[in-house]
């Protein structure tokens, strides 16, 4: 069925890089081969999943939607992806995004844009748009993306579906191309939150390949399906709802505090003081993080490397200059700017301890809330083209679901009703590795 369903919508929407129909096809005869067997099976065997392209998958392309690594087919799988593969899951493709997961809409993949299925001349969102698009066209069931600085949660509101960034640590990062070391973290795009907490069943876990993933028992966030918020405290920090908020999103968020107090939480506004600091910390960690990772793309060991150089210097300079995209290239000179000698204590390390006040700002209000809440994304998706020219702009898609990362909390985006025929997103936010209280409260909600 999904299959079919791609092959209906796939040539407008454009969600896929690479299709693996026979990946998916063995997997669902391995399905088959079990129930016909007696066996028992788990509750997402053979289901359909799109994996955004960044995460490694031994024997199919992982491009990271990039030129430089347009023929990179690792030689093994990331843990997440294993995760799912274990579970039983049908791959159905690697979904395509922003270049090395740099940017809020898809448009800076160096193939092709992504089209939002509710309306075509839009954005999906990014950078993960081509695993929310395909949920949302029925081209997978469920998908995993990557969250930097809201790239599960900004497309999952574009596209009327729920995305969530668990905490940082919780699911393995080994085999995810890394952006940003110190805020990637792997999630689920899903249609609804029972999906969710099954997909955290499947993925979350300790991975001794990655140095910072927690230690902790495995939990079962079924549990966590519970239809009953009474009581429940929830903070609404003022700074999220400010200017630039479209007054139509606000108003769709002010429905949900509605319905929430009506289903018995406790909503009341609050003040998180440093949130204006979040964006350009964020643009310094993100890009000297992005400015060190990407140096492994030499042309020695991955992708793409020009024929004809006159030395190994020139070889480095133009497989670079020819392999990355413009946004790519903007965030490695920022990058490298603000890691030089003389500017490090200005910009790295004063972004570092802004970082800490943010941190600082959640760990204040989580002494007092349960969760807190605020739109996903300022705005509903916008048209392809509008903002691909205007970097800044650009950036400040993610005001709202920067900070997350910056203190490494888990949060989630939930459909919220609908301005103008398009998608709203309403995000929650909460304590780490307290994923539980944010599905209850979503499942209560949806
Ligand atoms: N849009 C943000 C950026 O471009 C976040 C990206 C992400 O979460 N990967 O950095």
């Amino acid at each position: 069925e999904v299959f079919k369903r791609i092959d209906r919508v796939e040539e407008k929407v454009k969600s896929f890089i690479t299709q693996t129909r026979e990946h998916a096809e063995a997997a669902a005869a391995n399905t088959d081969r079990k129930i016909a067997a007696g066996e028992k099976i788990g509750p997402l065997e053979g289901i359909p999943v799109a994996i955004k392209d960044n995460m490694c998958t031994e024997g199919i392309l992982t491009s990271c939607a990039s030129k430089i690594l347009n023929k990179f087919v690792p030689p093994y799988t990331a843990t997440a992806v294993d995760k799912v593969y274990a579970a039983g899951m049908a791959l159905v493709g690697k979904t395509n995004m922003d270049e090395f997961a740099m940017g809020s809409s898809t448009e800076n993949s160096g193939f092709f844009p992504t089209h939002n299925p509710w309306d075509l001349e839009r954005v999906p969102g990014g950078s993960s748009g081509g695993s929310a698009a395909a949920v949302a066209a029925g081209e997978a069931i469920v998908a995993l993306g990557s969250d930097t600085g809201g790239s599960i949660r900004q497309p999952a509101s574009f596209c009327g579906v729920i995305g969530m960034k668990p905490t940082y640590g919780a699911v393995s990062r080994y085999g995810l191309v890394a952006y940003a070391s110190s805020l990637d973290q792997i999630g689920p795009f899903t249609k609804d939150v029972t999906d969710m907490a099954l997909m955290l069943n499947a993925i979350c876990g300790h991975d001794p390949l990655d140095s910072t993933s927690a230690n902790l028992k495995q939990s079962d966030y079924t549990k966590a399906l519970v239809n009953d918020i009474k009581g429940l405290k929830i903070g609404v920090p003022k700074e999220y709802l400010a200017e630039g908020i479209d007054p139509q999103v606000k108003e769709r968020i002010l429905e949900a505090i509605n319905k929430l107090t009506s289903l018995g939480a406790y909503v009341e506004e609050t003040s998180m003081p440093h949130t204006d600091y979040a964006m350009p910390a964020y643009y310094l960690i993100a890009t000297a993080e992005a400015s060190s990772n990407l140096a492994r793309y030499d042309g020695v060991g991955y992708g793409l490397r020009v024929e004809d150089a006159e030395d190994v210097i020139d070889m480095y300079m133009r497989s670079r200059s020819l392999g990355f995209g413009t946004e790519v290239k903007r965030r490695i000179m920022l990058g490298t700017y603000s890691l030089s000698a003389g500017y490090y204590d200005a910009y790295y390390l004063k972004a570092l301890k802004v970082r800490t006040l943010i941190k600082q700002d959640f760990d204040r209000a989580f002494e007092k809330y349960d969760l807190l809440l605020s739109p996903t994304s300022p705005s509903t998706a916008f048209k392809i083209g509008e903002m691909v020219n205007d970097p800044v702009q650009m950036y400040l898609q993610d005001v709202c679901t920067i900070p997350v990362n910056l203190a490494g909390i888990p949060a989630l985006s939930l459909p919220c009703g609908l301005v103008n025929n398009l998608p709203v997103g309403l995000q929650l936010m909460g304590k780490a590795f307290d994923e539980g209280t944010l599905l209850r409260a979503a499942y209560t909600l949806e």
